[in-house]
């Protein structure tokens, strides 16, 4: 590109800079490279261009150097070959059914799911024929009856979000396998860290990078990750046709977190760890919903295929308490705040009605479950907040009376 010089004009000058004072500098920070048109240097370059080639740049929609640097390590953070960016963890499930699925094809999606995904299968076999159908996530082997000559794709999320159930991920890869269905994992709770899904025989794993990868609680981005071309020029594909990028200064945000990930994935592991373990010592529990815990349904399986388990999980508060003592509960907490995502360093509580988020896995609880996302705040002062919160449902109780 033409740089200028004290011959042109003024106005020239600026748009054709004339310095160049990146020699010598050097820096641990990615560079933040913003690009809508991407430069070549002669049109043999814009003639060889070929959209299924990663190496090439072409646009920048489709990738820059700083998007580049974080799919490279995404795809090694996970195990895998390829990965492609979004601008939300919902964007890469998106992408995932857009790039597989066409009219007439059926889905099948665990019960227990990211309720948005879910809304996302409804809203596909509503208004664009396809059938989504959804499984009961403990089903295991059970999904090879299932199956259909026109299953395309089937979901698993491992452990299932909110309800924590941990699904016999070989189980389902190799009915699925067996078939020829490809199988996609939603892997955010694992960060890619704890759960490694190409060992277990899963062809694309999607990551909501708002959460530990980012690690700030001020980004929203997703990604899919896979080892096999055919399918990542598939997602490729689709992704250039609904004209999906992300931002280079977003992409900088989630690569400054990548390299303290693992340190704080296991302090958030440690400390979650301490809490459930004194939360299912308390009466007012019923079920702890922790997969590292022999309550929560899949336990086996996390013992077998995970090696960590992060800040979030859930537990069943016993039957006796009603909704509105619960709610009273998490708005009596102080350290934690109320608030979907996680990831980052602040503590957060949210009450859910599980009954009414799921048609086919019989829910076996009468009480409230409440998720909870543990920080990186100190254990002993989130331990004392909940212990304080807790003493309102003793109160609560014993000011109800009979009529309540
Ligand atoms: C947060 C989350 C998503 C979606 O990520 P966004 O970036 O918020 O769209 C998807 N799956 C799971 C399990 C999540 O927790």
């Amino acid at each position: 590109m033409k740089k200028s010089d004290s011959s042109h004009a003024l106005q020239t000058r600026i748009v054709h800079p004339e310095e160049d004072v990146t020699p010598g500098f050097e820096s641990f920070a990615a560079p933040v490279t913003r690009a809508s048109t991407v430069v070549f240097p002669d049109l043999k370059s814009v003639r060889a261009l070929d959209w299924r080639n990663d190496a090439q740049w072409r646009y920048g929609l489709h990738a820059t150097p700083t998007s580049s640097m974080l799919t490279q390590r995404l795809a090694v953070i996970e195990g895998g070959e390829y990965a492609l960016l979004q601008p939300s963890g919902l964007s890469a499930i998106s992408n995932v059914y857009f790039g597989l699925l066409k009219a007439g094809d059926d889905v099948l999606i665990p019960d227990n799911v990211y309720s948005p995904n879910r809304d996302h299968g409804d809203w596909l076999a509503r208004d664009f024929g396809l059938t989504a159908r959804y499984y009961d996530p403990m089903i295991g082997a059970g999904i090879a009856e299932l199956i259909r000559p026109e299953t395309k794709l089937i979901w698993l999320e491992a452990p299932g979000s909110v309800t924590m159930e941990v699904p016999d991920v070989r189980a389902i890869t190799a009915a699925a396998r067996a078939r020829n269905v490809v199988t996609a994992i939603d892997n955010t709770w694992s960060a890619g860290l704890a759960f490694k899904p190409f060992e277990h025989d899963i062809d694309i794993s999607v990551q909501a990078l708002t959460k530990y990868q980012s690690g700030g609680s001020d980004v929203l981005m997703g990604a899919t990750i896979t080892r096999d071309r055919e399918l990542h020029l598939k997602l490729k594909a689709a992704r250039m046709r609904l004209g999906i990028g992300v931002s280079p200064d977003d992409c900088s945000f989630v690569l400054r977190g990548l390299p303290s990930m693992k340190a704080r994935f296991e302090t958030h592991d440690r400390t979650a760890l301490a809490l459930a373990t004194w939360l299912k010592s308390r009466g007012e529990i019923a079920a702890m919903l922790h997969p590292a815990f022999a309550d929560c349904p899949g336990h086996e399986f996390y013992k077998r295929d995970f090696t960590g388990a992060g800040g979030l999980f859930s537990v069943v508060f016993d039957g006796r308490y009603s909704p509105a003592q619960i709610d009273t509960f998490c708005e009596s907490l102080e350290l934690f705040s109320l608030g979907w995502s996680w990831g980052g360093a602040h503590s957060l509580a949210m009450p859910y009605d599980i009954a009414s988020m799921r048609t086919e896995a019989s829910w076996p609880h009468r009480g409230t479950l409440v998720r909870f996302y543990i920080g990186l705040e100190d254990e002993a002062d989130l331990r004392a907040d909940l212990e304080r919160a807790l003493a309102t449902l003793e109160g609560g109780a014993s000011v109800r009376g009979p009529q309540d």
